[in-house]
């Protein structure tokens, strides 16, 4: 019988709910969240007593304290970029890109938003975020800070392939992300919808509108890049459906090889999460 999914209060339980502070999240509920989004592991809290990890492995099974994987190809790719994108930091005026870009200074930092997340950046390039900081966050987000014009939103929204310079990119996002993204959410929509939602993700403003899915939500990977995802679930005869929506602006906020990237950079934290999930519940 498989068992439920766990939940943070779940882990909450078996922490020591002192809220000290000592795994560097403000809460021990922040904490087990960030366990449940992989970003942190069971044993990131010092003040876990052995009785309590094995409390925690009988009832989430061995795979509780999983330890990180290598990077991917993705990660790794995302990591050489960073590199050179770090390397042109010292031509950027924070105040001014905090003013560009929708974001805020936090003394000499410059303090983004990204999928819920607040995530600083100083004048070095170093990104600095209570939460696991992969490659392909950091990397949008320099070439963000770089080169984006801060256009905002129009509420316009199309597809990649709508896009002015998508060509050369359709058949591996579509592929790689849209239908990548298709398979996460026809494993567990429920789950999906959970992730989305924990990640920020928001109703879409006009909900009438017959082109998404009723339950499309839109995320802000960057702060004014909004992405939609429409999913539709497999219903009788019908297959299931994702398309993921741009702004028509995204392109002035971020070239098209790095929407690509960004995306494929969701759809492999989705999976990592999504794939933990499973592995806690069987
Ligand atoms: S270190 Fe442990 S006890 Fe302290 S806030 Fe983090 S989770 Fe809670």
């Amino acid at each position: 019988m498989t068992a439920r999914r766990p939940t943070a209060v779940d882990i909450l339980r078996h922490l020591e709910r002192s809220n000290c502070r000592e795994c560097k999240l403000p809460s021990c509920m922040a904490f087990a969240a960030s366990v449940l989004r992989g970003e942190r592991r069971i044993r990131d809290c010092p003040r876990l007593t052995a009785e309590a990890f094995a409390a925690l492995q009988t009832l989430f099974g061995a795979d509780v304290d999983e330890p990180r994987t290598a990077p991917t190809p993705s990660e790794a790719y995302g990591q050489e970029l960073m590199t050179s994108l770090m390397a042109r930091m010292d031509q950027v005026d924070l105040a001014e890109a905090a003013a560009r870009l929708g974001g805020e200074m936090r003394g000499s930092r410059l303090m983004i938003r990204c999928l819920g997340r607040i995530f600083e950046l100083d004048g070095a390039g170093r990104l600095y975020s209570q939460c696991h900081v992969n490659p392909w966050v950091h990397a949008p987000l320099l070439w963000y800070v770089l080169e984006s014009a801060g256009a905002h939103p129009t509420g316009e929204w199309v597809t990649f392939r709508e896009l002015r310079h998508a060509q050369d990119w359709i058949r591996f996002f579509e592929h790689r992300c849209e239908r990548e993204m298709q398979r996460i959410a026809d494993g567990d929509p429920q789950l999906f919808g959970d992730l989305l939602q924990i990640f920020g993700g928001r109703p879409m403003p006009d909900p009438s509108n017959g082109s998404f899915a009723p339950s499309a939500l839109v995320i802000h990977p960057l702060p004014r890049l909004p992405v939609l995802i429409s999913y539709w679930p497999a219903e009788d005869t019908f297959g299931s459906k994702l398309t993921l929506f741009f702004d028509r602006t995204a392109e002035e906020n971020l070239p098209v090889e790095s929407l690509y990237r960004l995306s494929g950079g969701i759809v492999e934290m989705l999976r990592k999460i999504a794939q933990r999930q499973v592995a806690l519940t069987t």
